[in-house]
């Protein structure tokens, strides 16, 4: 993001938040001249990274979250708003605390929280995607995680 006043490149976010069309505003400080500006942008030009369980950093994408729910979902009663809500719900806490990268186990135990309370089938059915089960025995853990509640 380019300084207005000095078009130095090296400037920070100082305080960030969501407004009600779904963009940021961020105030930025310019490292060069110190001087302070607004900018408002949607959340596809300021990616978020995962970071995989190998280390590999790869851009956040909506749709790939939203094929992950769609599946988990699948035949179940579950919208596509609420699905789309789940996600935006996600996108804004990221943007609000401002992180750029988030593990992926992190950004589905997230998801996971929100399903659990929306669809138990489909929170089982993300979480054995998601937690990649190989045995039957760390199957039987989530559901009888989900049977004290
Ligand atoms: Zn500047």
């Amino acid at each position: 993001m380019k300084c207005p006043f000095c078009s130095s490149e090296d400037t920070k976010v100082v305080d960030s938040r969501t407004t009600i069309d779904g963009s940021t505003k961020r105030r930025r400080e310019c490292n060069n001249c110190l001087k302070r500006f607004s900018t408002y942008e949607r959340f596809e030009e300021s990616p978020i990274y995962v970071v995989k369980k190998d280390n590999r950093r790869v851009k956040y994408e909506r749709e790939k979250l939203l094929r992950g729910l769609t599946f988990a979902t699948a035949k179940r009663n579950v919208s596509r708003e609420q699905l789309d809500k789940i996600i935006t719900d996600i996108e804004r806490g990221l943007q609000n605390s401002l992180v750029s990268e988030i593990s992926s186990k992190e950004l589905g135990e997230k998801v996971l929280e929100k399903l659990r309370e929306l669809d138990q089938v489909a929170y089982v059915r993300f979480a054995s995607v998601y937690k990649e089960f190989n045995d039957i025995k760390s199957f039987i853990e989530i559901v009888e995680e989900i049977k004290k509640d």
